[in-house]
């Protein structure tokens, strides 16, 4: 998750000609695109490499570089060739630099009601052990017995290289510098725009998206005497958005979650709930969990589903301990999989109370903040030691801003661009057949701030609106989203103008102050 850093805070603490040495050793590494800031002596100790892994994948065959396109599309097809009546391989559309993206559907057709599952990997085009992962469970679902009968009781989609112009790259981003898993509200990337058609069209009930973090961090530089590294083999990032239905959340956190970090134990691992630092006012304060819509695992939560976005150890080290993230990956899939293919029929009563649900909408919200010691590695000792920190938990989050569930939204005729996107996110839309009278709320913008700085290349908006109750005659056409459908909570995030990834707060919808907004609530049946 994280973004780019630069790279050569690891010298700040050394003598001035130690620096010049170590500058001209570091771009000398960096041409070879295999540097790794991690002494040998920590990668043994503690990530030592897992013998486990059979070189089954193409990057695991090859001693520089990762899996390229055709590299990829071979391994697929190859799958295909020896499976055909196992898994399907199709694109769902063009990456912006016209690479078709692949995904493959697995099902073995033995009549059961399955449960469907969505998998991602290389969202991030710098996250390489996610790409590879993916391959290698692919591999090893259709060929190993010990994992084929997870296809009796599940349905999977596998989309190996979201991100292909990113990870041809080795970068985090796309073609024209969007990150991907920052617009899943505003979908002003080409590739979020088919990967959430396909999304959609497969309908998942469990979702799961895998990442590699960076574990070398700037902040981690001015961290102890001579800077930390992060000592989580994996950390597991899950929604606390309370627009998410509280069974779903506790679901994830007591049983996927739970028993993905038991299994890790059990096999050596350190696993931990996610969490990546961000200064607030010059301190260095950590995250935790999500609770943002333009992110996957908060955004597929929303869709009323389980959701996971796994973050394995990976980013900046080149291809070190790659088995070894390869092995993790595929280690917390098989542990999801396996919680979903024994708890289908739980997890489909839950979705659907889930579906039913008709409590108050949270606006905006905030994360609880306390203090908490984790584990680090001290890069001054190559020991574990325990370290203070403040945590800003989005798995506590409270609520501000609430209102009543609406029946419906309802969006003036002429807001073509939205309605696309609300579509595309795999929302019912309907159109008013006839002139009618509704009474409903408005939204009056009583406080307005653009950001200066741009974000995602996006004009933020910051709001405040007064409701009104009033009386207005739609026309025919307008436009209708009921809220009893199963994506309604994404609805919320996205048109209640305040909540903070909606079009509105994206600039998505442009308004000013005292303007009244094309988005109506409707509250009472008419
Ligand atoms: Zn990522």
């Amino acid at each position: 998750m994280d973004r780019k850093i630069n790279v050569n805070f690891y010298f700040l603490n050394m003598k001035k000609n130690n620096y010049i040495l170590f500058l001209l050793f570091f771009i000398s590494q960096v041409s070879l695109a295999q540097f790794s800031p991690q002494s040998k002596k920590i990668t043994e100790k503690f990530f030592p490499k897992n013998e486990k892994i059979e070189n089954i994948t193409p990057a695991l065959q090859k001693k520089k570089g990762y899996t390229n396109y055709e590299e990829l599309i071979t391994f697929l097809n190859g799958l295909v060739t020896q499976h055909p009546d196992k898994i399907k391989l199709t694109f769902i559309g063009e990456s912006q630099k016209g690479k078709q993206i692949p995904i493959v559907y697995l099902t073995n057709q033995n009549g059961n009601q399955k449960l469907k599952v969505w998998m991602q990997g290389g969202l991030h085009g710098d996250e390489s052990a996610s790409t590879e992962g993916m391959l290698y469970f692919l591999y090893k679902v259709l060929n190993d017995k010990d994992y084929t009968n997870l296809l009796d009781n599940l349905d999977i989609a596998v989309v190996p290289m979201a991100n292909i112009d990113g990870y041809l790259k080795e970068d985090r981003y796309s073609a024209n510098g969007l990150d991907l898993n920052r617009d899943q509200t505003k979908l002003m990337a080409q590739e979020t725009v088919v990967l959430k058609k396909a999304f959609t069209a497969f309908n998942p009930e469990l979702g799961l998206d895998f990442h590699e973090y960076r574990p070398f961090r700037k902040d981690f530089a001015e961290m102890g005497n001579f800077g930390v590294t992060s000592a989580y083999d994996a950390m597991f990032l899950y929604s606390g958005n309370l627009n998410v239905p509280l069974n779903l959340r506790k679901i994830t956190d007591t049983l996927f979650v739970e028993n993905a970090k038991i299994k890790m134990i059990e096999n050596g691992f350190k696993p931990r709930n996610y969490i990546t630092t961000q200064k607030y006012e010059g301190n260095i304060e950590f995250n935790q969990g999500s609770n943002s819509a333009r992110s996957s695992a908060t955004n597929y939560a929303l869709n009323n589903m389980i959701s996971t976005l796994f973050e394995i150890r990976g980013v900046g080290i080149g291809k070190t301990s790659f088995k070894r993230r390869i092995g993790i990956t595929f280690l917390i899939a098989i542990s999801y999989l396996e919680t979903a293919s024994s708890n289908t029929e739980l997890i489909k009563n839950e979705i659907e109370i889930a579906n039913n649900l008709t409590n108050d909408v949270v606006v905006t919200s905030k994360r609880t903040i306390y203090k908490d010691s984790i584990k680090i590695i001290d890069l001054e000792t190559d020991e574990l030691i325990d370290f203070e920190i403040t945590i800003r938990d989005a798995l506590q989050t409270k609520p501000i801003l609430k209102r009543k569930r609406p029946i419906a939204y309802i969006i003036d005729k002429n807001q073509n661009e939205i309605i696309t996107k609300l579509k595309v996110l795999g929302i019912t839309i309907e159109e008013l057949n006839e002139d009618i009278e509704l009474e409903v709320e408005t939204y009056t913008v009583s406080a307005y701030n653009e950001n200066t700085e741009k974000y995602e290349n996006m004009n933020l908006q910051n709001i405040e609106t007064i409701l009104n109750n009033k009386t207005i005659l739609f026309p025919k056409g307008t436009f209708k989203i009921p809220m009893n459908q199963k994506r309604a909570n994404l609805i919320i995030e996205i048109l209640e103008p305040e909540a903070p990834n909606s079009f509105v707060s994206f600039g998505v919808l442009e308004t000013k102050l005292n303007q009244e907004l094309p988005i109506y609530r409707l509250s009472k049946k008419n």
